[in-house]
Order: C-alpha cells, then structure tokens, then sequence
C-alpha cells in the first residue's frame, strides 16, 4: 500500500484536503504557481516598479530614484496601491446590484 504524503499548506483543513485532491488528480494550484514564482520580483513586491505608460517599465533604484516621467517612489506605490484598490473594487462591481435594491439572486 502506498502511503499517501498530505501536505498542509494552510491552517484549514479542507483548503489542505482540497489541495491534497487537487495533487492526486495532477491538477497545480495556487500554492504551486506561487511557489514556481520564487523569488518574486523585490520591485515589485515593494510597489515601486511602475508600468503605467510606455516608457516604462520603470524602477526606483538608488541610481534611479525617480521613473522616467519624474515620478519618485512615494508617488509610484501610491499610484499602484489605488490602482490596485480601484481594480479590485470594479471586479466586484456586480455584486453592488444586490446592495441597491435588487435581490442577490439577480447578481
Ligand atoms: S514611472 Fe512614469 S515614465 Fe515610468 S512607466 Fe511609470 S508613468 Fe511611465
């Protein structure tokens, strides 16, 4: 018999399950897309690497402490952290027709 070898990436038991399932049918998830990520970009990850129009992409670096438009790092992770919320919030924009008057089984 072959033992199987569970594997907890989480602190709820049926999101490990789930992923343990997901492994015996050869299915990649989550976990193993950001694990085959690593080492994530250090830029991106503290916000200042912008792509907001065509001369970039741009990164603050301490040679290169503004983007190409003059933009510093302050104004860079503010852009990218409203724009993230602002996306975030639009991907979730239909569920507002649920919190105006309409049922939430229209959504
Ligand atoms: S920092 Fe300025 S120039 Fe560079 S990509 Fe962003 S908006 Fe464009």
């Amino acid at each position: 018999m072959v033992s199987k070898v569970m594997v907890n990436f989480s602190a709820h038991d049926s999101t490990n399950e789930m992923y343990n399932r997901a492994k015996e049918l050869g299915l990649d998830t989550i976990f193993d897309r950001h694990q085959a990520q690593q080492p994530q970009c250090g830029f991106g990850m503290q916000g200042i690497c912008c792509q907001l129009c065509s001369h970039g992409p741009c990164r603050i670096t301490h040679l290169a402490k503004r983007g190409i438009c003059g933009a510093t790092a302050d104004t860079i992770v503010a852009r990218n952290m409203v724009r993230l919320a602002v996306h975030g919030a639009a991907a979730y924009s239909h569920r507002l027709k649920g919190r105006r008057g309409g049922r939430a089984e229209d959504d």
